[in-house]
C-alpha cells in the first residue's frame, strides 16, 4: 500500500484521537500518504476525505472524543453505499483503510475488505465487547470514571447509611460493571452474562446491614435493565430505598488514561505496519502483552467470553 486512510465510527471512546494520531504519524514515518475520513462511513459515502500531515494530529493525544467525528450511517449498511465508499477511496488511489470503532464498524470494514480495500480494525469502544483483545481503546478510562464516581458516592453514603444502585454502560457486555465493581468493592454486580435472583440480592443487603455494613453498592450494566427497576424491586423486597445514579455519557468523555493512550498508540502503529506488510481484513488486538491479528470475519462472528474468574473474585471479596 502507498496511500492509507483512517476513520472513527460508531460510539466515540477516549483514546480514539491517540489512535488516529498513531495511524497518521506511523504512516507518514513509513513514507505513506495518509488521509482522514470525517464522520465515519457517512464521510466515506459523502467523499469527506482530506490529506493529513504531522501537524494535523498535534495536541490531540490527551483529548476525549474524536477529531474525525463519528456517525452511525444507515446507507453504509447497503451494498450500494459500501460500493460508493470503496469507489471514493479508490479514485484517490487509497488502498488501505484503518477503521477505529466497535462491532458494527468492524462489520463495515469487513464489507470494504471484500470489495478489495485492505482494511484493518482497531477496537475503539468503551464497552470492551470485542473479542481477541484483552482490552478495547476507551475501556480503561470508562472504568476509571465509574470508580471515581463510586468513590464519591461512598463518601456520602457511609455518612448516611445508604445504599446505592449505580447504572453503567454495557448493552450486551458487563465488563465495565465487572471491572469497576471489583475495583470499587461493590457488594453486587449485575451483568447481562450472568443470571441472578433479586430476592437473594435483597436478602444479602439486609444481612449485610444487620452485620454492620454502613453502605451497599449495586452496580448494574444497562443491558440488564434500568437501575430504577432494580431499586424498585429491592424496596418491594426489603423496605430499603436505594438511591439510583445513572452515569450515562459521562463514561465516554474526558481525557484518556495513560493505559488507553498507550494501547491506542501501539495498535495504531501495528495496524499501519501490518498493512505495509500486505495484511488485510484483520482486527488488531493485544493479548497478554502481545500484539495480535485476527480475521475480521472471525472477530465479528465470535462473542467475547465474559471473565467469570474476575466475577467470582469480586463476589468472594464483597462479603
Ligand atoms: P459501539 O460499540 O460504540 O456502538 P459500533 O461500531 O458497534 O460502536 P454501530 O453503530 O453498530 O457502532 O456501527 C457503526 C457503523 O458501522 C454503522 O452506523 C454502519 O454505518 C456501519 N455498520 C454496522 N453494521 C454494519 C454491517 N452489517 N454492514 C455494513 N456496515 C455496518
Amino acid at each position: 500500500v502507498k496511500k492509507i486512510a483512517v476513520l472513527t465510527s460508531g460510539g466515540d471512546s477516549q483514546g480514539m484521537n491517540a489512535a488516529v494520531r498513531a495511524v497518521v504519524r506511523s504512516g507518514l514515518f513509513h513514507g505513506l500518504e495518509v488521509f482522514a475520513v470525517q464522520r465515519g462511513y457517512a464521510g466515506l459515502i459523502n467523499d469527506d476525505i482530506r490529506p493529513m500531515d504531522l501537524r494535523s494530529v498535534g495536541d490531540i493525544i490527551q483529548r476525549g472524543g474524536t477529531i474525525l467525528q463519528t456517525a452511525r450511517c444507515k446507507e453504509f449498511m447497503t451494498p450500494e453505499g459500501q460500493q460508493i465508499g470503496a469507489d471514493n477511496l479508490r479514485k484517490r488511489g487509497i488502498d488501505g483503510l484503518v477503521v477505529i470503532g466497535g462491532d458494527g464498524s468492524y462489520q463495515g470494514a469487513n464489507k470494504l475488505n471484500k470489495l478489495g480495500i485492505n482494511t484493518m480494525g482497531l477496537p475503539g469502544t468503551i464497552d470492551n465487547d470485542i473479542p481477541f483483545t484483552d482490552f478495547t481503546i476507551g475501556f480503561d478510562t470508562a472504568v476509571s470514571i465509574v470508580v471515581d464516581a463510586i468513590n464519591k458516592l461512598r463518601d456520602t453514603m457511609s455518612s448516611h447509611e445508604r445504599s446505592s444502585v449505580v447504572e453503567v454502560m454495557g448493552r450486551h457486555c458487563g465488563e465495565i460493571a465487572l471491572y469497576a465493581g471489583l475495583a470499587s468493592g461493590a457488594e453486587t454486580i449485575l451483568v447481562p452474562e450472568v443470571p441472578f435472583d433479586l430476592t437473594e440480592v435483597s436478602q444479602r443487603m439486609v444481612d449485610n446491614f444487620n452485620l454492620g455494613k454502613r453502605h451497599s453498592i449495586i452496580l448494574v450494566a444497562e443491558g440488564v435493565c434500568k437501575g430504577e427497576d432494580i431499586a424498585a424491586e429491592i424496596t418491594k423486597n426489603t423496605g430499603i430505598e436505594p438511591r439510583v445514579t445513572v452515569l450515562g455519557h459521562i463514561q465516554r468523555g474526558g481525557a484518556p488514561t495513560h493505559n488507553d493512550r498507550i494501547l491506542a498508540s501501539s495498535l495504531g502503529d501495528f495496524a499501519v505496519r501490518k498493512l505495509i506488510e500486505g495484511e488485510s481484513g484483520k482486527g488488531c488486538g493485544i493479548i497478554k502483552g502481545e500484539l495480535v491479528l485476527t480475521d475480521i470475519d472471525k472477530v465479528v462472528n465470535t462473542k467475547r467470553e465474559f471473565n467469570m474468574e474476575l466475577y467470582e473474585l469480586a463476589k468472594r471479596l464483597s462479603q
